[in-house]
């Protein structure tokens, strides 16, 4: 980055209260960018930090991208917001035709959100609805998977597995089970990518399905790789498993791909990387490269053509945002698809996965590291808890590795990393080098 930008800190942080934050610790030293280019950004102290996190798994382009930019000013211009209610504007109808064949397989229809938090709660919605309009009203239950995260919306929460997201919000959504995750740190530690153990963790399903009779069971949603709760990766043909379970029993497969959408795994989308086919796939994050808020659910063409009958002047679904297909988005969205495109992002993860590997995997003869993971440009390094402190050490891993340069992000004992998929050796190189003079230092 050349130009350094110059923004002084406000007086006052109060009145901003910060998410998932420790706001009081936050704003006796708060950490403030002010600016951001391609793989850096820029404190208001005027450091460069690397990005290795994609922000917050969602700048796959990098920043300040020039295309994104125009796009987005042009079309400020134009038409600034258009409801998406009973009319429409060109761009959002181009850029889901643009999605649909982006995403492999039959699932050819897109519903516009916001977030990845309001694409669970719109992917869970279509597949009770579906159920019902196909006369299967009884299937009411969502499955989802311990260690789950799906945003932080109710549905999503009550179907998301991670203890500290649920328990101070009350009772949740009624009739959601869960099965068990996937993480077999015995079986499979320092794995590197795909672990061989715990497809038949899958057959969990079965037994909810046993538990329950099947035939009330609408959906079952995962992460193909569950990203927040620190990286895990599925065990080899574990989602098959799912799928084929699914199948059997008439239950919907949702793949919430929030993060492994756009390119982070060396393919356009899990489905492609994995070759499993859901009904549904929640996005949003890298759909507009972070740059304003968007979402997409993705449904099969038999999800979609069973609300397009009755009276045709029906509201198939009564579901909808005030900012559904936004045009700044759409705008947004198709100059993040041209970009990737044109700088072949999609492949990214294949082209660098071995040094990035190599890399991530580099850390383990340090002493306080208990595990390392990867696949695609993901990569989590699990250090020893300390006992009575079960997030500390990662915590002031953060906080140092933010003093040296580089951004990374914790969650409890874990430092996940998940870079733009511009990334280049160099960076890498700096990446993991800081990061282990950080791991030494707070050892
Ligand atoms: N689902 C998954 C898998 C996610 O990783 C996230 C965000 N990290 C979400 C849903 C929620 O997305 P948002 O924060 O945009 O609501």
């Amino acid at each position: 980055m050349t130009a350094t930008t110059k923004v002084s800190r406000p007086n006052d942080l109060s009145a901003f209260w910060m998410p998932f934050t420790a706001n009081r610790q936050f704003k006796q030293a708060p950490r403030m960018l002010v600016s951001a280019e391609g793989m850096y950004y820029q404190t208001d102290d005027n450091r460069q930090i690397l990005d290795g996190t994609a922000g917050l798994w969602c700048c796959n382009a990098g920043h300040k991208r020039p295309k994104i930019v125009e796009a987005v000013k042009a079309q400020m211009d134009e038409l600034d917001y258009a409801p998406a209610f009973q009319m429409g504007h060109p761009k959002a109808f181009e850029l889901a035709s643009r999605l649909a064949q982006l995403m492999p397989g039959d699932l050819n229809h897109v519903f516009y959100t916001n977030s990845g938090s309001e694409s669970v709660e719109t992917a869970l919605k279509i597949a009770l609805a579906y159920h019902r309009a196909r006369g299967e009203g009884q299937r009411t239950r969502l499955i989802g998977r311990e260690r789950g995260y799906h945003g932080v919306n109710f549905g999503g929460i009550s179907v998301g597995g991670i203890p500290t997201n649920r328990k101070t919000f009350g009772t949740m959504l009624g009739g959601v089970d869960h099965i068990r995750h996937t993480h077999l740190p015995e079986q499979n530690g320092m794995t590197r990518g795909i672990p061989e153990h715990g497809a038949d963790l899958a057959d969990d399903l079965e037994r909810l399905c046993a538990l329950h009779d099947p035939s009330t069971i609408a959906a079952v949603i995962v992460e193909p790789v569950a990203g927040s709760t620190g990286v895990l990766i599925p065990p080899k043909g574990y989602l098959e498993r799912l799928r084929n379970i699914c199948t059997k029993h008439g239950i919907l497969l949702i793949f919430d791909e929030v993060i492994t959408g756009f390119g982070r795994l060396g393919a356009p989308f899990a489905v492609d990387y994995f070759g499993v086919q859901p009904d549904l796939v929640t996005t949003a994050k890298g759909l507009t490269n972070g740059t304003i808020p968007m979402g997409a659910v993705f449904a099969t063409d038999t999800i979609h053509d069973a609300f397009m009958t009755g009276p045709e002047n029906m509201i198939e679904l009564f579901h909808g945002y005030t900012y559904s297909g936004n045009p700044v988005a759409c705008a947004a969205g198709l100059a993040t698809l041209e970009t990737y495109e044109e700088d072949g992002l999609y492949t990214k993860g294949q082209e660098l996965g071995q040094y990035w590997e190599d890399a991530v995997h580099s850390l383990a003869d340090l002493p306080m590291v208990k595990d390392i993971r990867n696949l695609g440009l993901i990569g989590a390094i699990e250090l020893e808890s300390i006992e009575g402190f079960p997030t500390k050490r990662a915590f002031n891993a953060f906080l140092k590795a933010f003093e040296k340069g580089i951004l990374i992000r914790t969650t409890g004992d874990i430092i996940a990393l998940s870079p733009p998929l511009i990334i280049e050796k160099s960076h890498i190189d700096q990446l993991f080098g800081t990061l282990r003079d950080v791991l030494k230092e707070i050892d």
